[in-house]
C-alpha cells in the first residue's frame, strides 16, 4: 500500500522508495520486500543471482527457493530431476565467472508489476505483494524482483568456485565461495 510516512527498514535506502502523487498528495511507493535478503553479503548475493540466471538457463528450473548466503561460504539448492555431472558443474562455474568478467553494472529499476511481469517470473510472490517492483538487474544477464544488497558492478565480486555438492530426492544442494573478492563496505 502506498504511504506518505517513510520509515525505513534495515538494510533500505530512501531511494529504494519512488514517489508518486495520488489525489495531490505525496505517496512513497513500497518496493517489492524479500525480506531474507536484506542483510547479505552483497559480493554474495549478487553472485547468487547470477548463478540463478545460469540455473534457469541451462537446466530450464526455478530459481533457487531456498539459499543460505554467508559471507565466507554460501549454499542454494535446486530443484533439478538428476543430479549435474562434474562437467555440467565445471559449466556453471565457468559460465558464472564469464558474467562476473563482462564487469556488468548491476542497476535497479522500479516498474509495475504489468511491466515486470514481462521480465521475471513473479510466481513466488505472495498475493498481497505491493504494485511497485523493485527489479535488479546484472547487465543484459538477469532480472529479478529483489529488495537486498548488491554490489555496484560484477568486477567487484571476484571469482566465484564451487565447493561441493550432493543430490537427493530431485534438490541438488551446492554450497560455493568467492576468491579475490574486492568489494568494499
Ligand atoms: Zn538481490
Amino acid at each position: 500500500m502506498p504511504t506518505n510516512i517513510l520509515v525505513l527498514r534495515i538494510g533500505e535506502k530512501f531511494e529504494d522508495y519512488r514517489l508518486q502523487v495520488i489525489d495531490n498528495r505525496f505517496y512513497f511507493m513500497e518496493p517489492q520486500l524479500n525480506a531474507h535478503n536484506k542483510a547479505e553479503f552483497p559480493p554474495m548475493h549478487t553472485a547468487e543471482h547470477i548463478l540463478n540466471g545460469t540455473m534457469v538457463k541451462m537446466f530450464g528450473c526455478p530459481r533457487s527457493r531456498n539459499a543460505h548466503i554467508e559471507r565466507k561460504k554460501s549454499k542454494a539448492d535446486y530443484e533439478l530431476a538428476a543430479a549435474p555431472t562434474e562437467e555440467q558443474i565445471r559449466e556453471i562455474e565457468r559460465r558464472v565467472n564469464e558474467q562476473i568478467a563482462r564487469n556488468l553494472d548491476v542497476t535497479i529499476e522500479f516498474m509495475t508489476r504489468d511491466e515486470a511481469a514481462a521480465l521475471v517470473d513473479l510466481s513466488k510472490l505472495p498475493a498481497d505483494a505491493s504494485e511497485t517492483l523493485r527489479i535488479v538487474r546484472i547487465g543484459d544477464y538477469d532480472n529479478c524482483a529483489c529488495i537486498g544488497a548488491h554490489v555496484k558492478n560484477t568486477s567487484e565480486i571476484g571469482t566465484f568456485r564451487i565447493l561441493t555438492h550432493d543430490f537427493a530426492d530431485g534438490r541438488w544442494r551446492m554450497r560455493f565461495k568467492l576468491e579475490n573478492c574486492t568489494y568494499v563496505e
